[in-house]
Parts: C-alpha cells; sequence; structure tokens
C-alpha cells in the first residue's frame, strides 16, 4: 500500500558502500528510495529488501550514469512508480588510478563520464520537476581528492573538483526555487573503493588521519541525510568535508 506522507529519493552508486548506506539512511528517515548501480544485482536485491526494516519501498535499477537516455527512461520510471522526486544523491562512481605520465585516453573518459557526466545526466534530468514543485534537495559526491587533489588520479581529481563547481553553479541557479544542492567531499571511507589499497598505503593514509582511523559508509550516508532533511534547510553551495581531519 502506497503511504503519501513518504517523500521520494534517487540515490546513484546504491548497490554498494556511501551509496548503499544514503539509501539504508534515507529508508530510515521517511524516503521511499530508487537506487541505480552497474552491474552487483546481488548486492541490489538484497538491499531491495531491507525495505520492509523501515516500512519503506526501495527499489534498485542497473543503469549506467555515464549514458544520458538511460538515466532519464530511470528517472521517468521512477517519478511514474513512486511519484515526483524530493532528493537525489549522486553516489556512483570510479577510480582508474595511473600517473599522468602514463595515463590512458580510455581510464580519463571513463572516469570523467562516470563521476562528472553521470552527475550532469542525473541532475539535468530531476531540476525541472523540482523548480516545478519549487523543492528539491541535491546532494552530490565529491572528494577531498576534488579539493585537493591526489597524485595518480588527475582524473579522479578533476572529476570531483569538477562536481564541486557544478555543485555550487546549480545552488546558486535554483535556490530562489527552492532546491539546494550541496556537494559532500569525504576522505578515506572503508567501503571496496579503499580495501584495493595495500597495507603500506593504508598504513600512510591512517597515519596522516588525526583521528586515526577511515571513515564509515554509514557515518557519510548520516552527513548526507541530513543535508536532504529539512535539518538542513538554510545548507546550499556547501562543501562539507568529511574525512578524519586528513587535510587539516
Ligand atoms: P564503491 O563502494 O566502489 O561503490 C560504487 C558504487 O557506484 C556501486 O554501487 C557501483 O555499482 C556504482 N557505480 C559505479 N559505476 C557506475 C555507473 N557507471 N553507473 C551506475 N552506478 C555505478 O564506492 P564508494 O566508496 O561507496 O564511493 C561512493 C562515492 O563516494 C563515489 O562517488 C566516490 O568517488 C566517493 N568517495 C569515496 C571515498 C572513499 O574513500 N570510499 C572517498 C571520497 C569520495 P556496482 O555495485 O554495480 O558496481
Amino acid at each position: 500500500m502506497t503511504d503519501s506522507t513518504r517523500r521520494v529519493a534517487l540515490v546513484t552508486g546504491g548497490s554498494r558502500g556511501i551509496g548503499r548506506a544514503t539509501v539504508r539512511a534515507l529508508a530510515r528517515d521517511g524516503f521511499d528510495v530508487a537506487f541505480c548501480y552497474r552491474s552487483d544485482d546481488v548486492s541490489a536485491r538484497t538491499l531491495e529488501k531491507a525495505g520492509d526494516e523501515f516500512g519503506a519501498r526501495i527499489t534498485g535499477t542497473r543503469v549506467d550514469v555515464a549514458d544520458a537516455a538511460s538515466v532519464r527512461a530511470w528517472i521517468e520510471t521512477t517519478e511514474e512508480r513512486l511519484g515526483p522526486i524530493d532528493a537525489a544523491v549522486t553516489a556512483a562512481g570510479i577510480t582508474r588510478d595511473n600517473p599522468l605520465v602514463l595515463m590512458e585516453d580510455e581510464q580519463w573518459r571513463q572516469v570523467i563520464e562516470t563521476n562528472l557526466d553521470g552527475v550532469y545526466h542525473v541532475c539535468r534530468a530531476v531540476v525541472f520537476g523540482m523548480m516545478k514543485r519549487r523543492r528539491g534537495a541535491i546532494v552530490n559526491l565529491s572528494s577531498v581528492a576534488g579539493v585537493h587533489g591526489h597524485g595518480t588520479q588527475t582524473n579522479y581529481s578533476a572529476s570531483k573538483a569538477g562536481i564541486i563547481g557544478f555543485s555550487r553553479a546549480l545552488a546558486k541557479e535554483t535556490g530562489r526555487s527552492g532546491i539546494r544542492v550541496n556537494a559532500v567531499a569525504p576522505g578515506f571511507i572503508d567501503t571496496d573503493m579503499v580495501a584495493a589499497m595495500n597495507d603500506q598505503a593504508r598504513q600512510e593514509a591512517l597515519a596522516a588521519i588525526p583521528l586515526r582511523r577511515m571513515g564509515t559508509a554509514e557515518e557519510v550516508a548520516d552527513l548526507v541525510a541530513y543535508l536532504v532533511s529539512d535539518r538542513g534547510a538554510y545548507i546550499t553551495g556547501a562543501v562539507l568535508q568529511i574525512d578524519g581531519g586528513i587535510t587539516l
């Protein structure tokens, strides 16, 4: 049965890591949630079942955020099934690390198309509806790499810096229409994305973090949930770092 008091949220990259934790946090906070992912059907089906815990509808769809037409179709279907979208969180992201001197065009292209074009595709598809309803909250996942740069990650850092400029510009454009747009810039968060680090790199990273540990996906998700909620009603155009102090 449909509960008309529930709001509707969209989350990209929801099958794992920060996206998955965000889907759960938003379902807990009263949203029905549509998420997309690239390939991990097993994790997606498991997450859909978590809706029962929260009395929420959670639906996962395989959509490549780099493909504008697929994103548009997914968003149209979501609005037909769940209703107008109140909140959008773009967490889909990839890394293809290499020093620039060895960077392959394909590595550059894949990261920009997924991380930056993906954010454009989603925001482009939801913004008109939000403007018409004069309400909406968008949170885009950037990174401390987008603020400060990371060696061997020129592609990733450029995509995440692009997300910051994009989010600030969209916040300026749409504030008068009742839409808030913020970026969240995590440091090292314990997800599959950082699991590939070797032991030495992990120890070096931990030594550089004043809080001496990596963050959890749930900690990032709680910040995102705060930003999309009415508790964050006066926050827009912000870039909030959640990084254990690594950039101090
Ligand atoms: P993750 O564990 O690797 O999960 C990535 C998610 O994105 C998965 O659900 C994946 O789907 C999805 N995805 C990847 N490419 C996609 C595409 N083309 N279309 C649709 N979905 C796609 O990543 P994470 O660590 O949670 O990171 C989430 C976001 O936070 C990313 O934007 C990342 O750049 C950012 N971030 C992470 C950290 C960190 O330390 N973890 C730090 C700073 C910023 P499948 O499961 O199907 O592959």
